[in-house]
């Protein structure tokens, strides 16, 4: 029986919604599992039922599963002792790996944040900022970091949310000892089946919610690349696995829609501004006519210092 432990932060669901997504697996793996704290399905307080303890506390497990980033001094607190209790600690989804969608607001200052949303925005009556100081309310960092900024991280699951055929394969290792891990480093372009001719593109960049040219009709494998069609499909800088372990097209892509960049940089080390730029000279767009590059091209990837206010 292996203990599990599972925490959310700065998080949306989306991932722990993955974790149901495995289905019938996850119904055989029961038995070989103990979730001992997961607040999303089972009421765990952190203090005491009552609020009799004076520290934060959670369980001991083996595996400790957090999706989303750090925003706020309690996603800080529960982090650290996630870390402290469990043995492998497992970052699920794209914003616990790279910031995910919350990091786009690194864009800005908290200061900047707070001035629109309790005072700027048209929809708000005027007030002060929240009052951490007076009424508990933890205190909101200048920015939103991936969890391997503040503490190790064993294992790595990016994805916006990640495919659930990944969590079974992690769950999986795991029980079978291993814990090295890691989805494959290569792009989305790698494992889609489009038609690329290799020609410069066809005029002007084309907005998202434009049709792209295809015969609906068809599969997917005849409709020629999106990129090449001037759709800003981040293919090329995006980490392949959201079709999981079924070979079948990117997920975006299936649909006839461009890849948005929800798995984050294919590695560690990749510049995805850098080389997307590169990919989009390859087929003849003019980048400088790219709108809001630094929002659209990092979208899911803000964290590690990637995305900060300029000027
Ligand atoms: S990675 Fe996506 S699905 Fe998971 S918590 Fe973040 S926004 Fe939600
Ligand atoms: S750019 Fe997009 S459509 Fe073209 S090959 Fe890559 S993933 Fe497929
Ligand atoms: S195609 Fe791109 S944006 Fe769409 S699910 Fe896959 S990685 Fe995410």
């Amino acid at each position: 029986m292996v203990k599990i432990a599972e925490e959310w932060l700065n998080s949306c669901a989306g991932c722990e919604i993955a974790i149901l997504n495995i289905g019938d697996v996850l119904v055989d793996l029961l038995p070989s599992l103990e979730f001992v704290h997961i607040p999303v399905l089972i009421d765990h307080k952190y203090y005491g039922q009552v609020g009799e303890r004076k520290n934060l506390d959670i369980p001991e497990a083996v595996v400790g599963i957090v999706s989303g980033g750090v925003r706020n001094s309690e996603h800080l607190e529960v982090l650290e002792k996630m870390r402290e209790r469990c043995q492998i600690l497992i970052a699920l989804g794209t914003c616990a790996t790279n910031g995910g969608i919350p990091a786009l607001g690194n864009m800005d200052t908290l200061e900047d944040i707070q001035e629109f949303l309790f005072r700027g925005s048209p929809s708000t009556e005027p007030g002060p900022n929240p009052d951490h100081e007076n009424y508990h309310v933890p205190k909101c960092f200048d920015r939103v970091s991936a969890l391997d900024e503040h503490v190790k991280v064993d294992i790595s699951l990016p994805g916006c949310p990640p495919h659930p055929d990944w969590i079974t394969a992690a769950v999986l290792a795991l029980l079978d000892g291993k814990t090295d891990i890691k989805l494959p480093e290569r792009s989305v372009c790698d494992t889609c089946p489009t038609i690329r001719e290799r020609k410069k593109g066809l005029g002007d960049l084309k907005r998202v919610l434009t049709t792209p040219e295809f015969d609906y009709s068809k599969p997917v494998n005849e409709m020629r690349c999106l990129l090449e069609q001037g759709f800003m499909c981040l293919g090329p800088v995006t980490r392949a696995g959201c079709s999981g372990m079924t070979g079948a097209a990117p997920r975006c892509i299936a649909t006839r829609m461009p890849c948005r960049g929800c798995y984050g940089p294919i590695s560690k080390d990749s510049l995805p501004i850098m080389d997307y730029i590169g990919a989009l000279a390859s087929v003849g767009y003019d980048t400088t006519r790219m709108p809001d590059r630094r929002g659209y091209l990092s979208r899911f990837n803000g964290a590690h210092g990637v995305l900060k206010k300029l000027g």
